[in-house]
């Protein structure tokens, strides 16, 4: 364990998260909709909405950012999960991509500090037992393939990650993965 990193899970509203990045999950369009979506718009102001019409749109497992605007949180990172078809239509490698390119993402922004919401568990149905399984997996495997760098203080090496629930049984689903002291 590198002591400069963490990785953790916590209930919370990703919008009031004092972090270098959030993550949205957002729809393909990238111009705003409902869960988190809508409540990360709605904080950040209409600026987020116009720097993501620069941005033509996202498709499912692919990642954009831009910046967070009227938010704590330095950017917004907006990735798109896959729709749950019953998970035999290549949903858990798409959303397996969400995570990979959004913390491709921190190294090139010199993001420390990121927080991802439940991607594809709200209205895009993926079971959210199973998406944690995949979301701390992936970020756990995505920590170990970008090892220490002593000559990168803001590389990935310190980035902490945190997964940011909005309910108690997402947050006991992810506890359970990470374990009681959740070191990364
Ligand atoms: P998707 O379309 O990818 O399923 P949703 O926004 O519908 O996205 O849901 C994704 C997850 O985000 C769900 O677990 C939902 O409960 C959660 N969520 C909704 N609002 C917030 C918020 N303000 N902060 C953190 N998580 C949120």
């Amino acid at each position: 364990m590198h002591p400069q990193r963490t990785l953790q899970a916590r209930r919370a509203n990703i919008v009031t998260l004092d972090v270098d990045a959030i993550v949205n999950a957002a729809n393909s369009s990238l111009l705003g909709g409902g869960g988190v979506d809508g409540a990360i718009h709605r904080a950040a102001g209409p600026q987020l909405l116009e720097a993501c019409r620069q941005l033509h749109g996202c498709r499912a497992g692919q990642a954009k950012i831009t910046a967070g605007f009227r938010l704590p949180a330095r950017y917004v990172i907006h990735t798109v999960g896959p729709v749950w078809r019953g998970g035999r239509d290549g949903e858990p490698e798409l959303l397996r991509s969400c995570y990979i390119r959004s913390l491709d993402l921190a190294r090139p922004h010199a993001i420390r500090s990121i927080a991802f919401p439940s991607i594809s568990t709200g209205s895009y149905g993926y079971p959210v037992e199973a998406a944690a399984q995949v979301a701390v997996a992936t970020v756990r495997a995505w920590l170990e393939a970008n090892p220490a760098d002593p000559m990168d203080p803001a590389g990935p090496t310190n980035l902490d990650v945190t997964f940011c629930c909005f309910s108690d049984n997402d947050l006991a689903v992810y506890e359970s993965l990470l374990g009681p002291s959740a070191p990364a």
